[in-house]
Formats: C-alpha cells, sequence, structure tokens
C-alpha cells in the first residue's frame, strides 16, 4: 500500500431530476467528481414508482457497465462515489444509502462529516433503533424515520436541525429530490440545468459537488445550495425552505486549496482563479532568487504558474507525473530507494541539472513525500531546492468530512519551519500566510471559510471527539 502523504478527498454527490436517463447522466456526473473518492460508487434511480439501487468497491467506470445502468432505467437518480472519512472502508458503508421509512422509501448521499453521530447513535440505540453500517449518514435515515413530522420535507428539514457538522446531501424519494447543505456550508453542493431538448417537456434539474460535472453534463450553473437550505425539486417544480438559521459560514477554504478541480467553481469562485492567486501571493511574500519555478505535478501547477508569473521566473515541468498508479503496487524484492514516489513522480533531468529550483506543492502533512521529493530533485542535478508551499503549515486534524492524519502525525504540528525544511533537506522553505490565503481565495466576498486546520479553531462544537476542547467558534 502506497501510503499518501496528502489530506484526502471526502466524497462527490450528484442528483438529477426529470431526464430520461437519470441513470446515465448521475453516471457521468460521478466520473467528473472520481477525484473526490475512489474506494467505492453507487447511484440510486427512481421511476415515479419504486427506487433501484446499485454500489460497489472500485472507480466508477468499472462498476458501471452498460447492463448495470440498464438495470437502473429511471427519470430521477442520486449518485454517490465516496473515500471513507467515517465509518469502515467497505460495501456496506457505500452510498447512497437506501431505507424503507413510514414516509416511502428514500436514499440518501452525503459529502461530509457529521460531528455528533455516535451521540445521536448511541441515543437512538438505546431506544430500539437497529443501524445497518456504521456511516455517520445512517444517523439522519433514522431521524427521518424517525421524525414525528408527517411529510418527508417537514421530516428532513427536522431531522437536518438535529445533526452538527458538514453535510452537503441529495436525496430521492419516488417522484421527487432533495438536497440541503449544512447552515455553515463547509461542504460545496451547486444546481444547475440542463435546458430540454425539443420534444422535452422540461428542463433537467442537477446538482453536483463541484461545476466540473454539470460541464460533461452540458448544464449550465445556476447557483450553489446555499448554508441552511433545503431544495425540494418535483412534480410542481423547485421550491426552496431554510430549515435552520444563518450560522456564521465556515466554507471548507481546502477545497480551494488542493481538493476541488480547477475546471470547477466552489463556494461560487474559481477555483483556478484561487490558486493562481495564491501562487502569485506566495512569490510576493517569500521571493527568492533562482532560475526555474517547478510544481510538484498536479495539485501544484497552477500556483506554480501563479508564482512564475508574478515573480518573472521561468516556469518548467520539471516534474512529470504518472497517472497510471492504483492503490497497490508489486515493488521488486531489492527494494528501490524511494519507490513510492518514484512510481508517481520523475524528474526531467535535462530541465534540472545545475539549475536553483522554486519546487511550489500545495501542502505538507507529514513530510515524508516532501524530503523524497527533494532528495529526487538533488539527485536530477538541482543545484538548489527551494520549497515553496500555497497555504500555511498544517497544524490540526479536519473533522468536517476531510481524512486526515492525527495531530501527532502532522510534521507542522510538531516542529519549526527551520526543523522541516531541514527535515525534507530543502535549501529554504516558505509557506503562505493564513492572510494571503484567506485573500487569494476571495475571503468575504462570496463567502467565509473554515481554515481550522491551519488554526485549530474549529467552529462548531466537536461531540464526538473527547480528546479535543473546541473553540466554541472561530469567528
Ligand atoms: Fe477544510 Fe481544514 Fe476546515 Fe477541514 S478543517 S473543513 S480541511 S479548512
Amino acid at each position: 500500500m502506497l501510503l499518501p502523504d496528502k489530506f484526502r478527498e471526502e466524497c462527490g454527490v450528484v442528483a438529477i431530476y426529470a431526464h430520461p436517463e437519470a441513470e446515465k447522466l448521475a453516471y457521468l456526473g460521478l466520473h467528473a467528481l472520481q477525484h473526490r473518492g475512489q474506494e467505492s460508487a453507487g447511484i440510486v434511480s427512481a421511476d415515479g414508482e419504486r427506487l433501484r439501487a446499485h454500489k460497489a468497491m472500485g472507480l466508477v467506470a468499472d462498476i458501471f457497465t452498460e447492463e448495470v445502468l440498464l438495470s437502473l432505467r429511471g427519470t430521477l437518480a442520486i449518485g454517490h462515489t465516496r473515500y471513507s472519512t467515517a465509518g469502515d472502508s467497505a460495501l456496506l458503508n457505500a452510498q447512497p444509502i437506501m431505507v424503507q421509512s413510514n414516509k416511502g422509501a428514500i436514499a440518501i448521499a452525503h459529502n461530509g462529516n457529521l460531528v455528533n453521530a455516535i451521540a445521536i447513535r448511541s441515543k437512538l440505540e438505546g431506544q430500539g433503533s437497529i443501524f445497518q453500517t456504521n456511516s455517520d449518514t445512517e444517523v439522519l435515515v433514522h431521524l427521518i424515520a424517525l421524525s414525528r413530522e408527517h411529510t418527508l420535507p417537514d421530516a428532513i428539514a427536522d431531522s437536518l436541525r438535529r445533526v452538527e457538522g458538514a453535510f452537503s446531501l441529495v436525496m430521492i424519494s419516488r417522484d421527487r429530490i432533495f438536497a440541503a447543505r449544512d447552515p455553515r456550508g463547509f461542504r460545496p453542493l451547486a444546481m444547475g440545468r440542463v435546458p430540454a431538448q425539443p420534444g422535452e417537456k422540461e428542463d433537467t434539474i442537477v446538482f453536483a459537488s463541484e461545476t466540473c460535472a454539470f460541464d460533461l453534463l452540458g448544464a449550465i450553473y445556476e447557483r450553489d445550495v446555499k448554508p441552511g437550505e433545503l431544495v425540494i425539486v418535483g412534480p410542481e417544480g423547485v421550491a426552496s425552505r431554510f430549515y435552520a438559521p444563518a450560522a456564521p459560514q465556515s466554507s471548507c477554504i481546502f477545497e480551494h486549496v488542493y481538493f476541488s478541480r480547477p475546471d470547477s467553481l466552489v463556494f461560487g469562485r474559481s477555483v483556478d482563479q484561487s490558486r493562481d492567486l495564491m501562487g502569485r501571493q506566495l512569490a510576493r511574500e517569500s521571493a527568492v532568487d533562482a532560475d526555474i519555478v517547478v510544481p510538484v505535478p498536479d495539485s501544484g501547477n497552477t500556483a506554480a504558474l501563479g508564482y512564475s508569473a508574478e515573480s518573472g521566473i521561468p516556469f518548467r515541468l520539471g516534474l512529470i507525473r504518472n497517472h497510471y498508479i492504483g492503490r497497490t503496487f508489486i515493488e521488486p524484492r531489492q527494494s528501490v530507494r524511494d519507490f513510492g514516489v518514484k512510481l508517481k513522480l520523475n524528474p526531467v533531468r535535462s530541465l534540472l541539472e545545475g539549475q536553483r529550483v522554486i519546487l511550489i506543492d500545495d501542502s505538507i502533512v507529514r513530510g515524508t513525500t516532501s524530503r523524497k521529493i527533494v532528495r529526487m530533485m538533488r539527485n536530477a542535478g538541482a543545484k538548489e531546492v527551494h520549497m515553496r508551499i500555497s497555504c500555511p503549515p498544517t497544524i490540526s486534524s479536519c473533522f468536517y468530512g476531510v481524512d486526515t492524519p492525527s495531530k501527532k502525525q502532522l510534521i507542522a504540528a510538531n516542529k519549526t519551519i527551520a526543523e522541516i525544511r531541514d527535515y525534507i533537506g530543502a535549501d529554504s522553505l516558505a509557506y503562505l500566510s493564513l492572510e494571503g490565503m484567506k485573500k487569494a481565495c476571495g475571503e468575504g466576498e462570496k463567502t467565509t471559510y473554515c481554515s481550522a486546520c491551519y488554526t485549530g479553531r474549529y467552529p462548531t462544537a466537536l461531540v464526538d471527539v473527547e480528546e479535543i476542547q473546541p473553540v466554541a467558534t472561530s469567528r
């Protein structure tokens, strides 16, 4: 197993209302969101009468064959691609989660992490509820089923008020799609529309974690689902209600730093623009005399372009990424030094030889990968390696739907910047400032951000995390 030295993507969700091949649009949407989770994927469709589901471990393109998609024919669909952040990585926990309730059959797909799920679950289990999975999402299904409200929209709104934490979710019933975001808007969820084709009665309404999914579907981005909003799409049209009062916005800034695709709009803002501005700001904050700017591909590419443009130092693709790596790889018996990193990245010796290099990456988590990359650059002939990181030091774990190592494994939580520089073997090391990152991401323009993994100030209470004494609010 090649251990990742990055924060891991969370999940991606998609929903389609009123299309003759809704299941195929959901499939395409999931394909565009594959970077948000590669462990399992699932689609639940509806045809006005009943729900049909298929989910499996693996990649979207491998799970959904022509035959599987044929078995999912419907006019409504939701989909989910998962990397586990809560609950084990197993088919049992793959989503969407489908249940029969006294309000009819429903299925739910969730991106985020509920910070009071364990507390709610033990209470419900005490009252006799039997859980099928160990995923935090299942508590929502139970809350909906147990709600005293009489209609499904009311039961959903009632349940959403009882959970804390990060959730961007889509739900499907026999004839409706529901989409909701938590009151702080941690995770993104965009809404769009595929205009009706000649002969079709109505536009198709779509929801997705990122707008890159809309581009593949031919959908036009309309707006984000707002924090605290529940959007209901059904035979009567699109309806919106706010199930909870507004809370201080805490959109995940790491979506702009690393997770989301640069061709997406996230929280209504271009990810490419944010990364370019982060690179430019980094160049202003931590200039250094050098010959070339080299990104750690792919996530460092745009920030490196920004750094190069601002500094006037030429941009060079001095590291090449191999995109065709699975999760495991057979190593020769006589082990190769830095094997895992070498499988993924290879330096371009002819570009690096004798050069003073500014190496741009989007984060240092444990430091082990950065150390190997710096060594690789030197072995390829680089005269100097100056590491620049397009965000501040990551010092705290995330509890809002992102898989992060514990605090004791985060190098910046335990070492000074000078110590990290020495550990990774760079000639110099600098990070983007917190203010610089927020400015580059347009803090205060369309949203304000959560930056708890850089500050340790969590915007909510962390009910399930006993060892952490949370700060009630970051702003
Ligand atoms: Fe995003 Fe970090 Fe906040 Fe988690 S703690 S939601 S990764 S900014």
